[in-house]
């Protein structure tokens, strides 16, 4: 699978203006110094009152995210649409810690599976646990520590919003993939979708889970995992992803001095990730992947596996997905090539998805080689456009 090769494919939805955008966003976002300080006088920015949707709306909101509600998102959702590359309706405002906040998320949530009901663009629904959940309650959980009363409540009330959820897309017909976060808390989350499979992944995949693979116990995993749904007749369902908190993580075992749950180092990573794909894709008329990543050779060994077992592209079982904004040229020319391939297309008030742009930003700048990449693609497609 040649990426590199069809800038013209790979862009095709974007005018050139849009490209030369990308272009600036992506210069400012290659360079550390800019980022590290954008990020801080953002915060700040938020943390005083101070206006800064007039900046974000047209540029960095822009091309990262689809719209502040979900109906400004159908310009997006259409624009991809019309090269086959389908939506993921992301919920994105994070930071929020009250429960009228989770209640106000987890409706969005139901939203989106509404509008995923009506529109053939539109395969999953996602949430991210925390939308949810006060982080430190599933922390408190997963230490083991004695819930007081209000606490067990609360906890109640979580799980209540997920089954509520998953439950909603089921009887629409919408699956629900549901995002891993720190692995402090993942334990927590890993227990509550686990009964969510097991009730609702009986006929076909409904419910997905995401697994991280620069963990190093998370093949071992996915493979008893497989074992105990394979007795009930349930479909294991899974993103696979390589894991977005990998400093966090690191420090965080320093600190409290335990073993790093994080693999030494990227090769390693790279092939659990590839495994895992390769045991999801044994399994592909009893087991679901959905491949999350921007990385191309794990997209052609996932192609490749699939062409030598011979399974169709569009197989409803198999997908890939990269976030908006982000791998263009893999997401064009997979779709391009009849693959099932989504975008995580995020939306939400300007100033509530700062957090992730600030993400977004910070992963560019440390993701060796993705900013250079897009750099190099961008520059190539305005040339080829200028001299056609
Ligand atoms: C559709 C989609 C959904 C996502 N959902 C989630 C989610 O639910 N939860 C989540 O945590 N993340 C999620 N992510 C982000 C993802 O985990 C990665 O951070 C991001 O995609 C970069 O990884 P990559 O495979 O695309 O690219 P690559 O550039 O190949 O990999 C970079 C990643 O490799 C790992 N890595 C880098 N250096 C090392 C090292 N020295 N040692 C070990 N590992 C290393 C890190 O995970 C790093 O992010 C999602 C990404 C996508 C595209």
């Amino acid at each position: 699978m040649k990426f590199f090769s069809d800038t013209e494919t790979a862009f095709r939805y974007k005018s050139t203006r849009e490209l030369r955008k990308a272009l600036w966003l992506f210069r400012i976002v290659g360079n550390p110094f800019m980022v590290k300080l954008g990020s801080a006088l953002l915060r700040f920015a938020l943390r005083i009152g101070f206006p800064v949707r007039w900046a974000l709306k047209p540029t960095v909101f822009a091309h990262f995210c689809g719209g502040e509600t979900i109906n400004e998102c159908d310009r997006t959702i259409g624009r991809l649409g019309d090269y086959n590359v389908l939506t993921i309706l992301d919920y994105s405002a994070e930071g929020k810690e009250g429960e009228a906040d989770f209640e106000h998320t987890k409706e969005q949530i139901i939203s989106t599976i509404d509008k995923a009901a009506g529109e053939k663009n539109i395969p999953y629904a996602v949430f991210k646990p925390t939308g949810l959940s006060r982080f430190g309650l599933l922390e408190k959980v997963q230490t083991g520590v004695t819930l007081n009363d209000a606490e067990k409540e609360e906890l109640e009330r979580v799980k209540k919003r997920f089954w509520e959820i998953c439950g909603y897309g089921y009887n629409k017909g919408v699956p629900v993939m549901i995002d891993s976060e720190e692995s402090w808390i993942q334990t927590v989350v890993d227990g509550i979708v686990e009964e969510l499979m097991f009730f609702y992944n009986k006929e076909k995949p409904m419910i997905f889970n995401t697994l991280q693979m620069y963990r190093h116990d998370r093949l071992e995993y996915l493979e008893k995992f497989i074992e105990k749904t394979g007795e009930k007749g349930v479909f294991p369902a899974f993103k696979l992803v390589r894991g977005a908190y990998m400093e966090k993580e690191r420090e965080r075992a320093d600190k409290l001095g335990y073993d790093s749950p994080i693999y030494p180092d990227k090769d390693a990573t790279d092939k659990a990730f590839d495994r895992a794909t390769e045991i999801l894709l044994g399994r592909y008329d009893r087991a679901a992947v959905c491949v999350g990543t921007h990385n191309e050779n794990s997209c052609a060994a996932a192609a490749g596996i699939m062409k030598e077992i011979g399974v169709k592209p569009d197989h409803p079982n198999v997908s890939f997905a990269q976030l908006l904004g982000m791998s263009d040229h893999i997401s064009f020319s997979m779709a391009a090539d009849g693959y099932n391939v989504c975008k995580y297309v995020p939306y939400g008030p300007v100033n509530s998805v700062v957090p992730y742009l600030i993400r977004r930003a910070e992963e560019n700048t440390s993701v060796a080689g993705q900013t250079s990449r897009e750099l190099y693609l961008l520059k190539r497609e305005i040339a080829r456009r200028r001299n056609s």
